[in-house]
């Protein structure tokens, strides 16, 4: 059976012109139909024009007036922290005050102190914490959003943190693509054993994340005084081999050479049973994006 929706009558439907990321004075290559309608069967655009039948073959409750406004795709925002507990206020006077982002974290602050409160969180508390932020960027047109674990750092709290973002999948209509960032700093249980916090990540939690399809991306924070590019050439490496397509935090704050990592690590697996964009099994959520692979910093 085929599933129809009809959006008429739109003053405007707004298109970016070409199939490639349009960047600079591109983005203004656009293509404008005015007063007209948009014809989708099963999820896809089938026609854009003005046919008098439409109206008689989509029923009347799947059928959208957008007449006066402009129809245009949905936002993708590529990059959020989106689960986490607490707020740091006084982190913005300490910033206003000259103090760096490393400096904050050396006292206690930045990640550590989201962590703190993520840990303690409920499940349900962050839920309803996120779906706020949900609500206004839907608002505001953005349909798909890429959410990262990495304020909880021990097993139970990564993993609530992805299970938080199934859940929202479930609970409303923007799409989540999850991703993995335990390595987003080392907790204090592992204070100056980095190492060993990356060693308890591949075999005390990846492997359960991968099991259960809670992430379809593996991210570090590859930085002075947090990875080192040889740590995270060793996690992503890893993670390739699980299934995890990869993104990489890179020289945000100091240049270590974490763009050169991010390009040197072939981008694209090989066979395997793995999960993932080769077998198809490995997406975790509802997604229907075109598949890629590149890397986000
Ligand atoms: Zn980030």
């Amino acid at each position: 059976m085929v599933d129809r929706l009809l959006i008429k009558n739109a003053a405007q439907i707004v298109t970016p012109e070409g199939k490639s990321a349009r960047h600079g004075r591109e983005m203004k290559q656009l293509k404008i139909y005015e007063n007209q309608s948009i014809l989708i069967e099963n999820g896809k655009i089938r026609s854009i024009g003005n046919q008098p039948d439409w109206e008689k073959l989509v029923p009347a409750d799947k059928q959208i007036d957008a007449s006066g406004k402009a129809v245009l795709p949905g936002f993708v925002d590529s990059h959020t922290h989106l689960v986490f507990g607490g707020y740091r206020p006084d982190e913005f006077l300490w910033r206003m005050g000259g103090m760096s982002y490393m400096e904050i974290m050396e006292r206690g602050g930045g990640i550590l102190n989201t962590m703190k409160a993520t840990r303690e969180a409920s499940r349900e508390g962050l839920v309803d914490h996120s779906m706020d932020f949900l609500k206004k960027m839907l608002a505001m047109g953005v349909t798909t959003v890429e959410a990262k674990s990495g304020y909880g750092q021990d097993h139970d709290t990564e993993i609530k943190q992805m299970e938080v973002v199934r859940d929202l999948n479930e609970k409303q209509p923007i799409e989540l693509v999850s991703t993995f960032l335990g390595a987003h700093a080392v907790p204090p249980e592992y204070k100056d054993r980095g190492d060993d916090f990356i060693e308890f990540l591949l075999k005390d939690v990846m492997p359960e994340v991968a099991e259960k399809h809670l992430a379809e991306f593996c991210d570090v924070f590859c930085e002075k005084g947090v990875f080192s590019i040889e740590q995270s050439r060793h996690l992503l490496t890893e993670a390739r081999k699980m299934g995890f397509k990869l993104k990489i935090h890179a020289d945000e704050i100091v240049s270590l050479g974490g763009a050169e990592l991010a390009g040197g690590i072939p981008k694209r697996r090989g066979g395997g049973g793995g999960r993932g964009e080769d077998s198809g099994g490995g997406r975790s959520i509802k997604t229907k994006k075109k598949k890629d692979n590149r890397w986000v910093t």
